[in-house]
């Protein structure tokens, strides 16, 4: 058994004790002392597998008010704490932003969903094996310095696009794609301070510091997404592709918004890949291709061809590419020809 402590936060401002306190008793947190919890899906599954030994777990579940999904007049604000399942069938999130609702219903299972929080989600780790697993000594994301044993091992589910020569894990979730895509905002809390930027900076390539995957301070906090009002988000689809038809991650997927009328040119393409990339990856060059474009199985594949340009595959996910291209194309169409 390994010893670790668990700390209830029922509001905010215990919520900025419990760190203060932790912070004096033990130093500055780093990711590897401090952690919250959440739903607890993926973090307890990676405490029972020796992968995480946080010190110190924060409960962060009684905090009010969190958890909630506000309609504003600039668009949606999810609320970190809000479960997968309470924001894919919420109206407005269904109604005005598809790509949101289905990446979240095509993720995990109906158990898990009604558990794990958006927060939780977009912080979720890789599942690359050697990582998961500490019999593997060489994981420069587990244990940085030590090598990759996926590069030259079994690769097949990796990353070939943002990869390095430190790592080629795929980023597992799905809700992530969606956000990238519709150019959402997160908004950040520390120590009672807010920050809000752009989601597409959460996330790091991995260099050569694999263990470092976000750009959030170890005690800071998701508080919210917030999803813009704007003229591509209720066309807009996301595609996923995986090796069974559910309870299962990626192999490729797309998440896309388009401003369009039906049969007419592309006013602006929102494109977000799953299950190929190491980060949530926006597709700038197929965006920038379909501009002003007519969506045709010809441009879409001209736009699918693209996107992966820069992919590096090795010995056993060059499939891959392939893949990621009949993905994107098939939902291009798709969102092109969806009834709004
Ligand atoms: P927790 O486990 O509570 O926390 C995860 C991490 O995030 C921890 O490090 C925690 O400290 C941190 N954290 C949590 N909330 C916050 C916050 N507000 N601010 C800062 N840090 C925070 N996901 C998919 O997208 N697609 C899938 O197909 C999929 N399939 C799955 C299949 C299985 C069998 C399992 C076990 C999981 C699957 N998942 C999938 C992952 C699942 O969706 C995540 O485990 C879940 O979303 C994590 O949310 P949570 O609230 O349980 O996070
Ligand atoms: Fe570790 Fe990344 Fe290599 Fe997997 S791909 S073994 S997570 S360094």
């Amino acid at each position: 058994m390994r010893q670790f402590a668990y700390r209830r936060a029922p509001d905010a401002t215990t919520l900025v004790h419990v760190l203060a306190e932790d912070r004096q008793a033990e130093g500055p947190p780093t990711s590897a002392d401090a952690q919250f919890i959440a739903g607890g899906t993926t973090i307890l599954d990676l405490m029972k597998l020796d992968v995480m030994e946080p010190r110190v777990l924060i409960d962060i579940n009684g905090v009010q008010g969190w958890d909630r999904v506000d309609d504003t007049p600039d668009g949606l604000r999810l609320g970190a704490l809000a479960r997968m399942a309470d924001v894919a069938r919420h109206p407005a999130v269904a109604g005005q932003y598809p790509v949101v609702a289905q990446s979240l219903e095509l993720a995990a299972s109906a158990q898990l969903r009604n558990m794990a929080t958006l927060g939780g989600n977009v912080l979720q780790r890789t599942r690359c094996t050697y990582f998961r697993d500490i019999s593997w000594g060489a994981c420069n994301k587990r244990n940085p310095g030590s090598g990759c044993a996926a590069i030259g091992g079994f690769n097949r589910r990796h990353a070939v696009l943002g990869v390095s020569r430190s790592c080629i894990a795929t980023y597992p979730g799905d809700f992530a794609q969606a956000l990238v895509a519709l150019d959402a905002t997160v908004e950040t809390w520390r120590s009672g301070e807010r920050r809000m930027f752009p989601f597409a900076a959460l996330h790091r390539l991995p260099g050569d510091r694999p263990d470092i995957e976000t750009t959030l301070a170890p005690d800071e906090l998701i508080l919210a997404f917030h999803l813009p009002k704007a003229d591509w988000t209720r066309r807009s689809r996301y595609l996923k592709i995986r090796d069974r038809e559910s309870y299962e991650f990626a192999l490729a997927s797309a998440a896309v918004a388009l401003d369009m009328d039906p049969g007419g040119p592309v006013r602006q393409a929102r494109i977000a890949l799953g299950g190929v990339a190491t980060v949530p990856w926006r597709a700038h060059e197929a965006e920038a291709l379909l501009q002003g474009q007519l969506l045709t199985p010809e441009t879409a594949g001209r736009a699918a061809q693209a996107a992966f340009q820069g992919a590096e595959p090795q010995k056993d996910n060059a499939f891959k590419i392939a893949l990621g291209r009949q993905t994107l194309t098939r939902a291009l169409i798709e969102t092109a020809t969806m009834e709004i």
